[in-house]
Protein backbone atom coordinates (compact mmCIF):
# COMPACT_ATOMS: atom_id res chain seq x y z
CA UNK A 1 0.00 0.00 0.00
CA UNK A 2 3.06 2.02 0.85
CA UNK A 3 4.65 2.20 -2.80
CA UNK A 4 0.33 2.50 -4.18
CA UNK A 5 -0.01 5.22 -1.91
CA UNK A 6 3.30 7.05 -3.16
CA UNK A 7 2.78 6.69 -6.72
CA UNK A 8 -0.64 8.01 -6.82
CA UNK A 9 0.59 10.85 -4.83
CA UNK A 10 3.48 11.16 -7.61
CA UNK A 11 0.57 11.34 -10.14
CA UNK A 12 -1.44 13.71 -8.55
CA UNK A 13 1.59 16.13 -7.06
CA UNK A 14 3.89 16.60 -9.93
CA UNK A 15 3.93 17.02 -14.01
CA UNK A 16 5.80 13.71 -14.61
CA UNK A 17 6.70 13.13 -18.45
CA UNK A 18 4.87 10.92 -20.46
CA UNK A 19 7.12 7.34 -20.11
CA UNK A 20 7.29 8.05 -15.99
CA UNK A 21 3.40 9.13 -15.60
CA UNK A 22 2.85 5.59 -17.38
CA UNK A 23 4.85 3.39 -15.50
CA UNK A 24 3.51 4.68 -12.48
CA UNK A 25 0.18 4.08 -13.13
CA UNK A 26 1.14 0.37 -14.81
CA UNK A 27 2.59 0.07 -11.30
CA UNK A 28 -0.65 1.15 -9.24
CA UNK A 29 -2.19 -1.32 -11.35
CA UNK A 30 -0.19 -4.34 -10.96
CA UNK A 31 -0.24 -3.75 -6.89
CA UNK A 32 -3.30 -3.25 -6.81
CA UNK A 33 -4.21 -6.15 -9.19
CA UNK A 34 -1.52 -8.42 -6.48
CA UNK A 35 -3.32 -6.95 -3.69
CA UNK A 36 -6.44 -8.13 -4.68
CA UNK A 37 -5.02 -11.70 -5.57
CA UNK A 38 -3.78 -12.06 -2.75
CA UNK A 39 -6.94 -10.71 -0.27
CA UNK A 40 -8.61 -13.36 -2.46
CA UNK A 41 -6.03 -16.34 -1.53
CA UNK A 42 -5.81 -14.95 2.78
CA UNK A 43 -9.49 -15.33 2.30
CA UNK A 44 -8.67 -19.38 1.17
CA UNK A 45 -6.77 -19.81 3.46
CA UNK A 46 -7.63 -18.10 6.56
CA UNK A 47 -11.55 -18.81 6.04
CA UNK A 48 -11.77 -22.39 4.44
CA UNK A 49 -8.25 -23.55 5.72
CA UNK A 50 -7.90 -24.29 1.88
CA UNK A 51 -4.29 -23.86 0.86
CA UNK A 52 -4.60 -22.69 -2.86
CA UNK A 53 -1.40 -21.47 -3.70
CA UNK A 54 0.19 -21.95 -6.91
CA UNK A 55 4.40 -22.29 -7.22
CA UNK A 56 5.66 -21.36 -10.69
CA UNK A 57 9.15 -20.88 -12.24
CA UNK A 58 10.22 -17.21 -10.92
CA UNK A 59 13.32 -15.39 -10.71
CA UNK A 60 13.92 -13.87 -7.24
CA UNK A 61 16.19 -11.48 -8.77
CA UNK A 62 14.02 -9.94 -11.25
CA UNK A 63 10.95 -9.73 -8.66
CA UNK A 64 13.23 -8.13 -5.98
CA UNK A 65 15.00 -5.78 -8.71
CA UNK A 66 11.27 -4.61 -9.75
CA UNK A 67 10.21 -4.22 -6.47
CA UNK A 68 13.28 -2.22 -4.84
CA UNK A 69 13.13 0.02 -7.81
CA UNK A 70 9.75 1.16 -7.55
CA UNK A 71 10.07 1.79 -3.81
CA UNK A 72 13.20 3.54 -4.24
CA UNK A 73 11.45 6.87 -4.97
CA UNK A 74 9.28 6.43 -2.54
CA UNK A 75 11.23 5.98 0.24
CA UNK A 76 14.11 8.27 -0.59
CA UNK A 77 11.64 11.11 0.57
CA UNK A 78 11.53 9.67 4.19
CA UNK A 79 15.92 9.39 3.70
CA UNK A 80 15.81 5.95 3.71
CA UNK A 81 17.91 4.05 0.86
CA UNK A 82 16.70 0.95 -0.26
CA UNK A 83 19.41 -1.28 -1.93
CA UNK A 84 19.48 -5.27 -3.26
CA UNK A 85 22.35 -7.70 -4.04
CA UNK A 86 20.72 -10.70 -6.15
CA UNK A 87 22.01 -13.75 -7.67
CA UNK A 88 20.77 -14.87 -10.82
CA UNK A 89 18.46 -18.35 -10.81
CA UNK A 90 14.96 -19.38 -11.12
CA UNK A 91 13.34 -21.24 -7.90
CA UNK A 92 9.36 -22.34 -7.63
CA UNK A 93 7.56 -19.34 -5.86
CA UNK A 94 4.35 -18.52 -5.50
CA UNK A 95 4.73 -15.00 -6.77
CA UNK A 96 2.21 -12.97 -5.20
CA UNK A 97 3.43 -14.24 -1.70
CA UNK A 98 6.89 -13.92 -2.36
CA UNK A 99 5.80 -10.11 -2.77
CA UNK A 100 3.68 -9.83 0.09
CA UNK A 101 6.71 -11.45 1.70
CA UNK A 102 9.39 -8.85 0.95
CA UNK A 103 6.90 -5.93 0.95
CA UNK A 104 6.26 -6.77 4.54
CA UNK A 105 10.12 -6.85 5.71
CA UNK A 106 11.11 -4.24 3.85
CA UNK A 107 8.40 -2.02 5.37
CA UNK A 108 9.30 -3.52 8.84
CA UNK A 109 12.26 -2.39 8.04
CA UNK A 110 11.18 1.15 7.05
CA UNK A 111 8.86 1.98 10.35
CA UNK A 112 12.47 0.51 12.54
CA UNK A 113 14.24 3.70 10.34
CA UNK A 114 13.25 7.06 12.90
CA UNK A 115 15.46 9.27 10.88
CA UNK A 116 15.58 7.67 7.85
CA UNK A 117 19.03 4.72 7.17
CA UNK A 118 19.24 1.83 4.69
CA UNK A 119 17.36 -1.41 4.30
CA UNK A 120 19.22 -3.94 2.23
CA UNK A 121 17.43 -6.62 0.39
CA UNK A 122 19.92 -10.59 -0.72
CA UNK A 123 18.98 -12.89 -2.66
CA UNK A 124 20.83 -16.31 -2.94
CA UNK A 125 20.16 -19.63 -4.62
CA UNK A 126 19.80 -22.53 -2.63
CA UNK A 127 20.29 -26.27 -3.58
CA UNK A 128 16.09 -26.45 -3.23
CA UNK A 129 15.09 -22.81 -3.56
CA UNK A 130 16.27 -19.42 -2.11
CA UNK A 131 17.18 -17.75 0.91
CA UNK A 132 16.51 -13.90 1.04
CA UNK A 133 17.66 -11.21 3.96
CA UNK A 134 16.41 -8.01 4.91
CA UNK A 135 18.65 -6.24 6.64
CA UNK A 136 17.75 -2.70 8.42
CA UNK A 137 19.96 -0.46 10.29
CA UNK A 138 17.32 0.80 12.28
CA UNK A 139 16.24 0.61 16.08
CA UNK A 140 16.44 -3.25 16.48
CA UNK A 141 14.37 -5.51 18.26
CA UNK A 142 14.51 -6.62 22.30
CA UNK A 143 16.04 -10.35 22.75
CA UNK A 144 12.88 -11.30 24.94
CA UNK A 145 10.76 -10.14 21.81
CA UNK A 146 12.43 -12.02 19.31
CA UNK A 147 10.83 -15.14 19.63
CA UNK A 148 6.96 -14.05 19.62
CA UNK A 149 7.38 -11.48 16.64
CA UNK A 150 5.56 -14.02 14.88
CA UNK A 151 2.67 -14.83 17.03
CA UNK A 152 -0.35 -12.80 15.23
CA UNK A 153 -1.44 -9.42 16.58
CA UNK A 154 2.03 -9.01 18.86
CA UNK A 155 3.74 -6.13 18.40
CA UNK A 156 6.67 -5.05 20.69
CA UNK A 157 6.01 -1.30 20.96
CA UNK A 158 2.15 -0.82 20.91
CA UNK A 159 1.34 2.68 20.67
CA UNK A 160 3.80 3.31 17.92
CA UNK A 161 2.73 0.26 16.23
CA UNK A 162 -0.80 1.74 16.36
CA UNK A 163 0.62 5.13 14.90
CA UNK A 164 2.57 3.34 12.42
CA UNK A 165 -0.71 1.44 10.72
CA UNK A 166 0.65 -2.13 11.90
CA UNK A 167 -1.73 -4.76 13.62
CA UNK A 168 0.81 -7.03 14.43
CA UNK A 169 0.13 -9.47 11.68
CA UNK A 170 2.84 -8.72 8.91
CA UNK A 171 5.19 -10.77 10.13
CA UNK A 172 2.41 -13.88 10.80
CA UNK A 173 1.73 -13.47 7.08
CA UNK A 174 5.19 -14.09 6.66
CA UNK A 175 5.79 -17.25 8.62
CA UNK A 176 2.48 -18.81 7.42
CA UNK A 177 4.49 -17.74 3.34
CA UNK A 178 7.61 -19.22 4.44
CA UNK A 179 5.84 -22.56 5.42
CA UNK A 180 4.03 -22.81 2.20
CA UNK A 181 7.31 -23.06 1.03
CA UNK A 182 8.34 -25.74 3.28
CA UNK A 183 10.90 -22.84 4.80
CA UNK A 184 11.58 -20.99 7.84
CA UNK A 185 11.99 -17.44 8.56
CA UNK A 186 14.33 -16.46 11.22
CA UNK A 187 15.33 -13.18 13.43
CA UNK A 188 19.03 -11.48 14.31
CA UNK A 189 18.93 -8.45 15.87
CA UNK A 190 20.40 -5.77 18.19
CA UNK A 191 18.79 -2.75 19.85
CA UNK A 192 19.91 0.53 18.22
CA UNK A 193 21.37 -1.15 15.71
CA UNK A 194 19.58 -3.12 13.20
CA UNK A 195 17.84 -6.04 12.29
CA UNK A 196 18.15 -9.33 10.03
CA UNK A 197 15.40 -11.30 8.67
CA UNK A 198 16.16 -14.42 6.75
CA UNK A 199 14.11 -16.60 5.24
CA UNK A 200 14.68 -19.69 3.47
CA UNK A 201 11.98 -20.61 0.47
CA UNK A 202 12.15 -24.38 -0.59
CA UNK A 203 9.97 -24.88 -3.13
CA UNK A 204 12.63 -26.54 -4.90
CA UNK A 205 15.01 -25.31 -7.84
CA UNK A 206 13.23 -24.61 -11.68
P1 LIG B 1 2.99 -4.95 12.16
O1 LIG B 1 2.06 -5.49 11.12
O2 LIG B 1 2.31 -4.29 13.31
O3 LIG B 1 4.15 -4.18 11.63
P2 LIG B 1 4.60 -7.33 12.38
O4 LIG B 1 3.97 -8.66 12.60
O5 LIG B 1 5.11 -7.03 11.01
O6 LIG B 1 3.58 -6.24 12.89
O7 LIG B 1 5.79 -7.15 13.40
C1 LIG B 1 5.61 -7.50 14.79
C2 LIG B 1 6.42 -6.57 15.66
O8 LIG B 1 7.80 -6.74 15.40
C3 LIG B 1 6.09 -5.10 15.46
O9 LIG B 1 5.68 -4.60 16.70
C4 LIG B 1 7.37 -4.43 15.06
O10 LIG B 1 7.61 -3.34 15.89
C5 LIG B 1 8.45 -5.48 15.30
N1 LIG B 1 9.36 -5.52 14.14
C6 LIG B 1 9.18 -6.23 13.01
N2 LIG B 1 10.19 -6.05 12.15
C7 LIG B 1 11.03 -5.18 12.76
C8 LIG B 1 12.28 -4.56 12.38
N3 LIG B 1 12.86 -4.80 11.20
N4 LIG B 1 12.86 -3.73 13.29
C9 LIG B 1 12.29 -3.47 14.48
N5 LIG B 1 11.12 -4.02 14.90
C10 LIG B 1 10.50 -4.84 14.04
Amino acid sequence: MTSIIGYADLLRSQALSKEDELDAANYIFSEGKRLEQLSLKLLDIFVSEHESFTLTKASPADIITNLVSHLKPVLIKENVTLQCVCEDGYCMLDTDFFGSLLVNLIENGRKALMDGGTICVYSEMTTNGCQIKVSDNGRGIPQTALSHITEAFYRVDKSRSRAQGGAGLGLTLCAEIARLHHGTIAFESKENHGTTVIVELKGGLA
